[in-house]
């Protein structure tokens, strides 16, 4: 019963956000300056006003500052506790029976892997999403029966990589989406493990991002221009009156968003670089026509959407961290990720504020 109340309590306070806000989030989070940076004299760009949790300012080159607003700015000092505590409310709907995407998006280096993936020291969203997920089917467990199980894919140029078979003496299976005969979008034969702890997600996790980087002579490299999707599947089972829910939680660490020299692109790069720009330019496209309601949605434009199409729009939640340095060598990347995300989220950017 107390599980019910909760339950209906949570998703009355998400309703009232959703009817004020829309289900689309747009987080921004800055990496502190790194120490390469301060041995070269770059000065940060990044201006954060300390009564307003989601505000920055980027001084531009010509001394102007331009303005940006999303649901929360996350400062260079901000820990990854910070990060998950605004992001738990999210990925936990997922046990309601909501279908969740949480993206990292922005230039290579910005910590969108920091983000997602952290370290062992400085777990990131990924591992405290799964923690969280094991705590509270726990402490639900004698009225909601959850099944968690977790597939890690990747998409490298268009084609969709399982990150948990190793494929390493033998070509990799390719794998396609099709739809079901419910109608919804799946990856038939993508491998599907059934976790059970968080030890048993962490060893998983590693076999994963193993995976990832062989077969590739520049794993970093390769790493940047593809996009890495971790899913977890969630099957409860309602003790009380029987009632099943089958939902999906994706977090999705994109390739890098940066645009490519003129000089460096020819060949593989120039591929690459054609589709990373396609599928991302396809995810604003649908996310924004998501924020704005229009009727048509594109999703089939690239593999990447068309993969979340259930998981994206009706009254799926999706959020968005939009991943900046505060470099002023990086300033141009930065305004091109600040107004993407500005766009997705169906805000204009503006000049400063006038300051009181
Ligand atoms: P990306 O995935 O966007 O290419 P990374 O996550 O690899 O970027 O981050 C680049 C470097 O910056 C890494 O060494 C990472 O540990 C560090 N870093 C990124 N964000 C933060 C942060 N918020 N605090 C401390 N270090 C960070």
């Amino acid at each position: 019963k107390q599980y019910l109340e909760e339950s209906s309590e949570r998703k009355r306070l998400y309703n009232e956000v959703i009817e004020l806000k829309g289900n689309i989030r747009v987080f921004c989070r800055c990496r502190p300056l790194n120490q390469a940076e301060m041995a070269n004299g770059c000065a940060s760009v990044a201006e954060f006003d300390t009564t307003q949790e989601n505000e920055l300012q980027i001084l531009s080159s010509d001394s102007s500052k331009k303005h940006f607003k999303f649901d929360h700015v996350f400062k260079p000092e901000d820990g990854q506790e910070a990060v998950f505590a605004q992001t738990k409310p999210i990925v936990t709907s997922v046990l309601d029976g909501y279908n969740v995407c949480i993206f990292a998006y922005g230039q290579t280096g910005t910590g969108k892997t920091f983000t997602m993936e952290g370290t062992p020291e400085n777990r990131g969203v990924n591992y405290r999403t799964l923690e969280e997920l094991f705590r509270c089917s726990e402490s639900k467990s004698h009225l909601m029966k959850f099944e968690l199980s977790v597939s890690m894919l990747e998409v490298y140029n268009e084609k969709i990589r399982d990150l948990l078979v190793d494929n390493s003496n033998q070509p990799p299976k390719k794998l396609e989406v099709k739809q079901s005969a419910e109608g919804t979008q799946e990856v038939p034969g993508l491998v599907e493990a059934q976790v059970y702890n968080t030890d048993g997600v962490w060893d998983l996790l590693k076999k994963g991002y193993a995976v990832r980087s062989v077969g590739s002579t520049a794993a970093n490299e390769q790493s940047s221009r593809s996009h890495c999707l971790l899913r977890v599947t969630v099957k409860g089972e309602n003790l009380i009156n029987g009632q099943r829910t089958r939902s999906h939680l994706w977090l999705v660490d994109l390739a890098g968003s940066e645009r490519v020299g003129k000089v460096e692109v020819e060949g593989e790069r120039l591929k690459e670089s054609q589709f990373i720009n396609k599928s991302l330019s396809a995810l604003g496209d649908v996310i924004s026509a998501l924020a704005s309601k229009t009727s048509h949605i594109p999703y089939r434009n690239s593999k990447l959407t068309h993969m979340l199409q259930n998981s994206l729009g009706g009254d799926c939640k999706t959020l968005m961290f939009v991943q900046i340095s505060p470099s002023s060598a990086d300033l141009g990347e930065t305004l091109c990720s600040l107004n993407f995300a500005s766009r997705v989220r169906g805000i204009e950017s503006g000049p400063a504020r006038k300051q009181a």
